[in-house]
């Protein structure tokens, strides 16, 4: 079985519903029968993200998150970056430096090194401009990327996309995503990922950021089981996310089996009742859906 749970669901900015960022969790009997996943994939940890797994840890079936009362970070052995926002990578400094001085094995004097999967032009960025301010020395000297994690950079080619799975069962592939353009389209790295279950053939989209480009997603989407797709609510030339109008030009049966998140904290004033009958729904965070049986 393969699980996904948002720890939050808001857009860039929402003060209501924590940033959205994903916990994918991959079992061999499932959630009933185990207390923890037997493998894992957090995709994105934004600046609330540690504050979303705090109170995620707390949850009925969530205990492996807890470690005396803290959050267990070592329990998260798999990470995918997106894209370089803050909404989806300003928790990685947290998870890193408690990793690496309060999960430390005391023995070997090394702290705990979670995988960290992205684009290789995105986890260069990553460093180079996000990181490497906070995470550049640790107690007695320097330090690299490769210190805190185990880096699985993926190559994209035209033709062929890499990506890499979970219990061998379960296969991420990544795609890029038109969600901000300096001079041209994907001309900034960002990107979506489309899952698919080797055993039964299902799949499910998950967009990633992006504005509204459903002619380069459709045939994905069309064959998806259930697609995840960012939204935003309210209305701004030029947006970097698809506004909920534009969605609404998907076909029925697409919109019928879209789950949107990344939304406002406006999402329940009114407005946007018809989410619910038009797609289906919004996102609610920190519950289980499971992706594929
Ligand atoms: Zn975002
Ligand atoms: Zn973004």
């Amino acid at each position: 079985m393969l699980t996904l749970t948002f720890l939050g669901v808001g857009a860039a900015f929402a003060k209501r519903n924590h940033n959205s960022n994903a916990l994918i969790e991959a079992w061999r009997k499932g959630p009933d029968h185990q207390e923890q996943p037997d493998d894992l994939l957090l995709v994105d940890l934004g600046a609330l993200g540690p504050r979303a797994l705090d109170e995620l840890k707390d949850k009925p079936g969530f205990g492996y998150l807890d470690v005396g009362g803290r959050i267990n970070y070592p329990a998260i052995r798999r990470i995918f970056i997106s894209h370089q926002h803050a909404d989806h990578i300003g928790g990685l400094e947290e998870l890193a430096l408690t990793n690496t001085y309060a999960f430390a094995d005391p023995e070997a004097r090394k702290g705990f090194k979670p995988q960290i999967i992205s684009s290789i032009n995105v986890l260069v960025n990553l460093w180079d401009t996000s990181l490497k301010g906070g995470m550049g020395a640790i107690q007695g000297r320097h330090a690299l990327l490769q210190d805190y994690f185990f880096i699985l950079a993926l190559k994209l080619d035209k033709r062929k996309h890499e990506g890499f799975s979970l219990l061998k069962r379960y296969r991420f592939d990544i795609f890029p995503t038109d969600h901000i353009q300096v001079e041209r389209k994907y001309d900034w790295p960002s990107y979506g990922l489309y899952i698919t279950d080797t055993r039964s053939g299902e799949t499910v989209f998950f967009s990633g950021d992006t504005r509204y480009d459903y002619p380069a997603y459709s045939r994905m989407m069309e064959a998806a089981k259930v697609c995840f797709h960012d939204v935003q609510l309210f209305d701004q030339p030029d947006p970097v996310h698809p506004l909920i109008h534009e969605l609404q030009n998907m076909p029925a049966e697409i919109k019928a089996k879209t789950i949107l998140y990344h939304y406002g904290d406006e999402w329940d004033t009114g407005p946007f009742d018809f989410v619910d009958g038009e797609f289906k729904g919004f996102a609610v965070p920190q519950q289980r859906y499971v992706l594929f049986e």
